[in-house]
């Protein structure tokens, strides 16, 4: 057993999220089953609340393939989905869950003893994130014989202006309007703007669960963060994930007041940009731990620490937030960000991941580390991977290049 395994301190809300995880993919798979109810499929920074507000039981494929990541398969079956001419540099994530329908698998049954994600009646996909999300939801709404709607709202921003919220809004209300026609339904706007609420108030709460970790030492590190982000991108909107980060910001606040370390002895706070690196979380996790560096910062997480609601129309808070998310914004915009997301957190160091099949979320390639490092007088660090497919990342290039960047932040001491 090595020094990881002995020290490392459970957080206690990890039950409560596994029991939230598997009521939501139960009841994801009885209203697939159900015919008086409906599913949509939705992209993690989609119009969840409008779908919900429907009464739709709302499923998110990304988390598909990040699970796909986690169970270090991804690699496996993304050469099914070459076969039908997706690329291997295409998202990792699409070609996965690609893979995985052509096979008839999914880690959900041994997880859940359900058959698989649901069958889907309605996918809605916005391109705020990415072109690829567009190609996945067609392959599946073909495949599933279900409709398709997309939001294709302004990319790359400045600043998010009065316009480009209007014209996400009438996006919005056509989306609305088409589902209305398609499945006979009148969406009730009470309903609407008390799901745009209670979304606004789990994301709040998880934005200063996020924060907890700007104390010294941190209570919590990047890797916890991923796990126990989950709950604000499936369950926008719902009590139960809200119950849930007030329990876990609260264990978080007394692990603050009491001292406890994510990384006892911590010496380094270190900040990821970029995807994670799915397969292999428990080795990076561990190599940061040995090495007495906490993760307490990243891009990723906060993607869905979104500015609160402050009561006005529900679909202009939809569409400002949809837009001003960072992987959205232009590069002066996501280098102020990271620059005062470096001084909040008080970080040594950051790490860029250049996810291969990502390059959307990916900004190591434009030099944007490099006039950090300049101008913050900061180490850096670009570690080359992808998120869910091992054929790009090497294990023991990446801990080799991970040492080296803490001797380098040695050096500086
Ligand atoms: S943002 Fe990246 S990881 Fe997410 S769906 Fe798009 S290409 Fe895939």
């Amino acid at each position: 057993m090595g020094e990881t395994a002995l020290k490392r301190v459970e957080i206690e809300a990890a039950g409560r999220l596994r029991a939230l995880m598997r009521r939501y993919f139960l009841d994801l798979d009885e209203a697939a089953k159900d015919p008086g109810r409906r599913v949509a499929w939705c992209t993690s920074v989609g119009p969840c609340e409008i779908l919900a507000a429907f009464g739709f039981a709302v499923y998110f494929p990304e988390n598909h393939g990040a699970l796909l990541g986690t169970k270090k398969i991804s690699h496996e079956i993304i050469p099914r989905a070459a076969g039908l001419g997706y690329s291997a540099e295409a998202c990792s994530y699409m070609n996965s869950d690609i893979g995985c329908d052509l096979l008839g698998c999914s880690p959900l049954r041994a997880m859940y003893g359900i058959d698989g994600p649901p069958r889907p009646d309605l996918l809605v996909y916005s391109t705020n994130q990415c072109r690829d999300v567009q190609e996945w939801f067609h392959y599946f709404g073909h495949r599933h014989e279900a409709m398709v709607a997309g939001l294709r709202p302004p990319r790359h921003l400045g600043e998010v202006t009065a316009e480009h919220v209007a014209d996400v809004r009438v996006q919005l209300e056509r989306l609305i309007e088409q589902i209305e026609i398609r499945f006979e339904l009148r969406l009730d706007r009470r309903r609407l703007r008390e799901t745009v609420e209670r979304s606004s108030r789990l994301s709040v709460l998880w934005g200063r669960v996020l924060d907890t970790a700007r104390h010294r030492p941190s209570p919590l590190t990047f890797w916890d963060m991923l796990i126990h982000m989950a709950p604000v991108i499936l369950m926008r909107g719902s009590e139960e994930a809200i119950a849930y980060y007030e329990a876990l910001l609260a264990e978080m606040e007394e692990r603050n007041a009491s001292g406890a370390a994510a990384v006892p002895g911590e010496r380094w706070r270190i900040y990821w940009e970029g995807m994670p690196v799915w397969p292999r979380l428990r080795d990076l996790s561990e190599k940061f731990f040995d090495l007495r560096a906490a993760v307490v910062a990243s891009t990723y997480c906060n993607s869905w620490a979104f500015e609160p609601y402050d009561g006005g129309d529900p679909l202009d808070w939809m569409a400002r937030t949809s837009l001003a998310i960072f992987i959205n914004r232009d590069e002066a915009s996501k280098e102020r960000f990271l620059e005062q997301t470096f001084a909040r957190f008080g970080v040594d160091g950051a790490v860029f991941h250049n996810a291969r099949t990502c390059p959307n979320n990916t900004n190591s390639r434009y030099g944007m580390p490099e006039r950090l490092r300049e101008r913050l007088d900061l180490p850096v660090l670009v570690l080359d991977g992808d998120l869910s497919d091992l054929r790009f990342f090497s294990t023991a290039q990446s801990m080799t290049n991970i040492e080296a960047f803490i001797e380098q932040m040695e050096g500086r001491s």
